[in-house]
């Protein structure tokens, strides 16, 4: 074959790496409401309200009673790396909010128009501001403001932006395929909204689709996670669940701890629903998933797809969070181990419960 000449070699205009970082922060319009939510929660919230317009391609709306944004800061609020949360790298090691990057504002402004009003403690008004491309894009403007924030990202210019850096640089059909029928992405928004729902008893949660009378997850910041769960996910989930725990075997070089609710033999699904949070932090781990399902296959076959709620705290150094610019999947230090142990616990407890079942049919 013929030698090809190197191809030359140029710097991308900063708006087309400022899109393409955007595109990788916020996915889908269920991305936005989780950075949304997220930033909610940072805030110290206890009522967060989500609204939304077409599957989140018009409007998504986030209302907080949270601290608020200082008006000094509205300036600079959406600019990428611009962040309360961090401030060294070694910061990172001991990170307990959610955020610490700055950048999911900030990538909201490059594929659509935010809008935010906020007010701090103590203002008699607040401030309502709107951001175009990491920009603020005139003076914030005092307005009637209650307590905390709502952030408004609207228009569908939003995913087509995305789209576009996407057909240029990336050949990701499938994403565009997907992106194109957003309007699905409700039910996803209502997915993770009850996720949070039932970890953060002590907040309210609604979500609604714009214009609805009735929202489609509640939640009225009840302490019991049963409840929670009752409410959110339904009478026939919170009715077969058992409380679980597992931690390390030697508590002196405690590693981790875990405590959950997992459904026993009566509960009967489509699909297997696995709600973990790790260090307050909502992410997907699926090996611990697959290795669940084995378990419950293998003991339970008529009930093998479960209702799983975990909730895992393990030393800040052990997990990595950095590993993926959506904060998804994390990295577990020792995975295998934790693995391990986890799914004994569960195999005993489905066991027992099992032999208990089956004693009771008998007598
Ligand atoms: P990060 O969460 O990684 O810091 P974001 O772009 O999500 O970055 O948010 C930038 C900053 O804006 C946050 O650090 C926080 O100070 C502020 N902020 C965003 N949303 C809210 C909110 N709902 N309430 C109060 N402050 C907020
Ligand atoms: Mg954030």
């Amino acid at each position: 074959p013929k030698e090809k000449e190197p191809p030359k070699i140029r710097r991308l205009a900063e708006s087309v790496v400022n899109r393409i970082a955007a595109g990788e922060v916020i996915q889908r319009p269920v991305s936005a409401v989780k950075e949304l939510v997220e930033n909610s929660l940072d805030a110290g919230s206890s009522s967060i309200n989500v609204v939304v317009k077409d599957g989140g391609l018009k409007l998504i709306q986030v209302s907080d009673d949270g601290h608020g944004i200082r008006y000094e800061d509205l300036p600079i609020l959406c600019e990428r790396h611009t962040t309360s949360k961090l401030s060294t790298f070694e910061d990172l090691q001991s990170i307990k909010s959610m955020g610490f990057r700055g950048e999911a504002l900030a990538s909201m402004t490059y594929v659509g128009h935010v809008t935010v009003t906020t007010i701090t403690k103590g203002q008699l008004h607040g401030y309502r501001a709107s951001y175009k491309d990491g920009v603020l894009e005139h003076e914030p403007k005092a307005c009637a403001a209650v307590k905390g924030t709502q952030i408004m990202v609207g228009t569908r210019k939003l995913w087509f932006a995305i789209k576009l850096v996407e057909n240029l640089f990336y050949n990701m059909a499938a994403r565009r395929k997907t992106l194109q029928n957003s309007a699905d992405d409700y039910p996803k928004i209502v997915d993770l909204l009850s996720r949070f729902a039932i970890h953060h008893t002590h907040v309210s949660f609604s979500c609604r689709k714009h214009g609805a009378a009735r929202a489609d997850v509640h939640s009225v910041g009840v302490p019991s996670r049963i409840d929670a769960i009752r409410s959110v996910y339904g009478v026939s989930v919170a009715q077969n669940l058992m409380n679980i725990e597992a931690s390390d075997d030697d508590p002196s070089s405690s590693i981790f701890k875990m405590d959950g609710l997992i459904s026993n033999f009566n509960f009967v699904a489509k699909k297997i629903t696995m709600v973990l949070f790790i260090n307050d932090r909502l992410v997907e781990w699926t090996a611990l998933k697959r290795s669940l399902e084995v378990v419950y296959s293998a003991t339970l076959p008529k009930a093998s797809k479960p209702f799983i709620y975990m909730s895992i705290t393990l030393p800040a150094e052990h997990v990595d969070v950095n590993v993926h610019p959506t904060k998804r999947e994390v990295s577990i230090l020792n995975q295998e181990i934790i693995i391990e142990k986890i799914q004994s616990v569960v195999e005993t407890k489905l066991r027992n419960s099992n032999d208990t079942r089956t004693f009771q049919e008998q007598t």
